[in-house]
This record gives C-alpha cells, sequence and structure tokens, in this order.
C-alpha cells in the first residue's frame, strides 16, 4: 500500500490524525500528485482545521486545472477538479469566508461549464454558492451596522463566527516542549545577553488557569524603585510598505541612507551596520527581491493586522538563510502562540494568499514540510500577540522575545521606560518617534522572589487608552481591558486588581 492508499484507509475508518500522516508523507515523495492534497484536505475539513484544508485544496485545483483548461484531461480528472474545488468551498465556508467561498464555486462553474461529472449536481451546488453570497450579505450588513468601536465588534463578531479561537496545533511536539525546564535554561541564555542580574526566567503557575505553567521573570535579589531591568533591542523590525525607514532599524532614512550595495536591491538601511546586521539575520534571502506583491495584500488589510504578516515574511527569511523550519528559531522559540476568532473573521484568510506569496518569494517548494501552513500559521499566531508595540501611529512594528516574557498585571511592578511609554504613563503628549530599543524600569521597590510584571495595554493598544487632546492615559482595570487581554493574549486576567474589581 502506497501513502495514498494508508491514508484512504485511515480516513474510512474515521482515523483521521492517521490520515494526515499518511498523506504528509505521501505529499513529500509525490507532491506533485493532486490527489493527496485533495484528500488531505478533505481530512482538515474533517479534524476542524479548515484554515489548513483551504491551503491544500488550492494546491490540489492548482495542480489540476490548467490540464481541464487545456482540454486534455480524463474524466478522472474533471471528477478530481470538482472534488477540490467542492472542498475548498466548504474549507473557506468554515473559515468564515462567505464570498470567497461563493467566488470559489463561481470559478469551478465557469471551468467546467455545467459539464455531467460523476457525484456533482449542479442545481445542489450553485443553490450552495446562493447560499454562500446570502450570509456574506447579512454578516456584511450587520457589521456595517455596528460602526468602528472595537470593542462592540468583537462582542458582535465573537457571535457571527464559527471559526474558533486558535493556539498551537496538538501535532505540534514543538509546543510541548516549549515550557519546560530545559527550555527555560536556553531562554535564561538570551535573557542574560541583556539584563543584569536582578532577573530571572522562572516557571510560574497561575490560579485557575488549566494551563499548568508559563514562563515568567522573577526577581532574584531586592530591586529598588527605578532600577532597569533590561534594555531590549527589537529582534525584527516592519513598517508600513512605502515610508522611508530603515529596513532593519526603523529609523528615519530621509537625512542619512545607505543602500543594499547589491545592484538589483532597492533596500535602504540608515548606516552599514544596519546593513549587515539585517544581512547577517535575514536579508541575503530576500536581497533584490520585488516584494509589492506581498506589500499589496498587506495594504488590502487593517494597518496594524497587515503589519504582523510582514513580520512573519521576516521570520521565514530567517528560517530559509539558516536553512531550518521556522519553529527552530532559538530566539523565538518560548514565544505563546495564540489567535482569537474575531481576529481570523477580520483578517485570517488574507494571510492564507500571503502564505502563497511568500512562499513563491523565498523559493520555498510548498511539499518542504519544514514551511507547511501549519507552521506558518503557527509563527501568526506566536508573533500576534506578542508584538505588542506595533505601533498604530508611526505604523511600525517591532519584535521584543524576552519583554515578551514579562506576564501581565493591570497595577505592575515594572514598565517600559521609552520615551513614548514615558509620556503615555505621565498623561503627556508624546511624539511620534518609532522605539528602538525598550528598556524595563522596576516601577517601585521590588522583593527578592517576586514575579515582576508588566501592563501589556499601556502604551501597546491604543483603544484601550482615554485620549484627551494629544494626551493619553491608561483607563485601568475596566471591562474593555479585560476584553483585549483575552482577545489578543488569550488569558482571562486574574491579578489582583481585578480579582478585587469583579468581587
Ligand atoms: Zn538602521
Ligand atoms: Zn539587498
Ligand atoms: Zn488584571
Amino acid at each position: 500500500m502506497n501513502y495514498r492508499e494508508k491514508g484512504n484507509k485511515a480516513f474510512v475508518n474515521g482515523e483521521f490524525e492517521t490520515a494526515r500522516q499518511e498523506y504528509t508523507k505521501g505529499i513529500e515523495v509525490t507532491p506533485e500528485d493532486p490527489r493527496l492534497w485533495s484528500n488531505r484536505a478533505q481530512t482538515f475539513i474533517k479534524l476542524e482545521y479548515p484554515e489548513l484544508a483551504v491551503v491544500d485544496a488550492v494546491t490540489a485545483r492548482s495542480l489540476i486545472e490548467q490540464k481541464i483548461i487545456s482540454g486534455e484531461y480524463e474524466d478522472a480528472d474533471l471528477a478530481l477538479l470538482c472534488k477540490s474545488g467542492w472542498r475548498e468551498a466548504v474549507a473557506l465556508a468554515n473559515c468564515d469566508g462567505f464570498e470567497l467561498a461563493a467566488r470559489a464555486l463561481e470559478r469551478l462553474f465557469q471551468i467546467v461549464n455545467r459539464r455531467p461529472v460523476a457525484g456533482v449536481d449542479w442545481n445542489v451546488w450553485e443553490r450552495e454558492r446562493d447560499r454562500y453570497f446570502k450570509k456574506h450579505y447579512q454578516d456584511t450588513m450587520l457589521l456595517s451596522s455596528l460602526g468602528s468601536d472595537r470593542h462592540i465588534l468583537i462582542e458582535q463578531v465573537g457571535k457571527i463566527c464559527k471559526f474558533p479561537s486558535r493556539g498551537a496545533y496538538p501535532w505540534d511536539f514543538r509546543s510541548q516542549e516549549r515550557c519546560t525546564s530545559e527550555s527555560s535554561a536556553s531562554v535564561q541564555k538570551l535573557l542574560e545577553k541583556i539584563s543584569g542580574k536582578n532577573i530571572e526566567v522562572s516557571l510560574v503557575s497561575f490560579p485557575g488557569v488549566s494551563q499548568t505553567q508559563e514562563f515568567g521573570i522573577v526577581a532574584t535579589k531586592n530591586i529598588k524603585r527605578g532600577t532597569i531591568l533590561l534594555d531590549e533591542k527589537p529582534f525584527i523590525s516592519v513598517r508600513a510598505p512605502g515610508q522611508l525607514r530603515c529596513d532593519f532599524c526603523n529609523k528615519s532614512t530621509s537625512s542619512k541612507r545607505f543602500s543594499c550595495p547589491k545592484a538589483d536591491c532597492s533596500e535602504i538601511f540608515c548606516s552599514h551596520d544596519c546593513f549587515d546586521k539585517a544581512w547577517e539575520l535575514y536579508h541575503r534571502a530576500i536581497c533584490g527581491k520585488n516584494l509589492d506583491s506581498l506589500y499589496e495584500i498587506v495594504n488590502k488589510e487593517s494597518k496594524s493586522s497587515g503589519n504582523s504578516l510582514l513580520l512573519v515574511f521576516k521570520i521565514f527569511a530567517i528560517a530559509k538563510q539558516r536553512n531550518i523550519c521556522p519553529l527552530d528559531i532559538e530566539e523565538i522559540k518560548h514565544l505563546f502562540p495564540f489567535q482569537h476568532s474575531t481576529a481570523w473573521f477580520q483578517h485570517g484568510l488574507m494571510a492564507i494568499d500571503f502564505y502563497f506569496e511568500l512562499m513563491k518569494l523565498l523559493e520555498i517548494p510548498v511539499f518542504d514540510s519544514r514551511y507547511e501552513p501549519w507552521i506558518y500559521l503557527t509563527i501568526y499566531r506566536k508573533l500576534k500577540p506578542n508584538s505588542t508595540f506595533l505601533n498604530p501611529l508611526t505604523l511600525t512594528g517591532q519584535l521584543y522575545p524576552i519583554i515578551s516574557l514579562f506576564n501581565h498585571h493591570c497595577d505592575p511592578n515594572a514598565r517600559c521606560s521609552d520615551d513614548v511609554s514615558k509620556s503615555i504613563q505621565r498623561g503627556e503628549p508624546f511624539s511620534l518617534v518609532p522605539i528602538l530599543s525598550t528598556r524595563i524600569e522596576a516601577a517601585r521597590n521590588i522583593k527578592k522572589g517576586d514575579q515582576v510584571f508588566i501592563n501589556y495595554t499601556l502604551g501597546h493598544d491604543f483603544s484601550v487608552l482615554s485620549v484627551v487632546g494629544n494626551t493619553v492615559k491608561s483607563s485601568g482595570s475596566t471591562k474593555k481591558t479585560r476584553q483585549l487581554l483575552e482577545t489578543t493574549y488569550g488569558f482571562r486576567c486574574k491579578c489582583s486588581v481585578c480579582d478585587s474589581s469583579s468581587n
């Protein structure tokens, strides 16, 4: 029995995880066989990962579509095209992408043009297309009646979308090894590079949380208020397409700039030093590439969400340059992956388009198992909640993998001491300079052994701050901040402030 036959057998027996594994092995051997992709798509639908089914169904379809269009095909090819087209539509609809689902069916109708195909009732499929369009129309009307308040949107969108919130995929063994005493030793090494001897990485647990342990930062001695605990430079930075900023550090390049010396590359840096660092980290993998197709997708997105796709792109470039799986990048291995369903509802399927473009640009074959779609989406989920410094005002974003280790408290004992956060905390006007490095300082005296917390909502998401004129203040522990913590970071805050306000 070959892998496909083994997969089929498991599928018929309802052993979908086994089927997924067999089809995946088959894809590594014969990636050009559309049947494997189409069958794995159906398996992902059964396993309730429609976002992964979309990628496989699209791949199956694109492998066979040309044959049908050119007219040189057999009945089995036509049946397979219909099957994968149907699966693509179902998967899209299960991701709440009803318009895309309807369009996928329309595309299929155009190519096949009601030719008789075994197992296909065109009348039924057309009714399904109409149902998708209707659902899309209803959703659009509902959303447009809600206005732009992010919090009302999240509440209402949460009610209409079926797509579940996601963390790690169950077969992701790296996620199971993410938070262990061995892994904390390697994270400790990363921390020591940028901090003094006042703090260390520790495994901590939170009352009433299903997850047993998480990383946290703990004081190793008594710390005086105002002490700088660490100073981290971003691991990677991104900016909205078209901005004249250094590709490595985000500094403005309007006065001083250094162009990549390669003749076919137009990337700009602020200095030779930044170019060298970018070259070492990721630029070799993308030097001279035209990124317009990526920027086109990013520009369709709401600003900060598009930026996080660009962060994923840079992480993939690093992995390509190191010739490893992106999940094995030492600097970000420890990040917690989370994606709330409402974010997926608004942006998720664009992320799939972005995946196909990114793979093309980096010249990675779609069957290279180190860069599979689930790995891409896991990286996406790691970066979304952890690149909390996405700044909607400067349209820049940074990833600080070590600052991400601090846990949240609504009345924290430490804080960012960069200029922007300081102004926010003091309620002063601040200038729109992208943050180039970020210090964390003790906000009060901290006792040896205490966990050190920062406030995730301060200076990270402007929608939970109250803006008066050009000054900004935190609104403390409110329903809105708790909602932000749940939908962006995936936890219900149980800190002492939230505890006392909910009682
Ligand atoms: Zn620079
Ligand atoms: Zn270059
Ligand atoms: Zn709280």
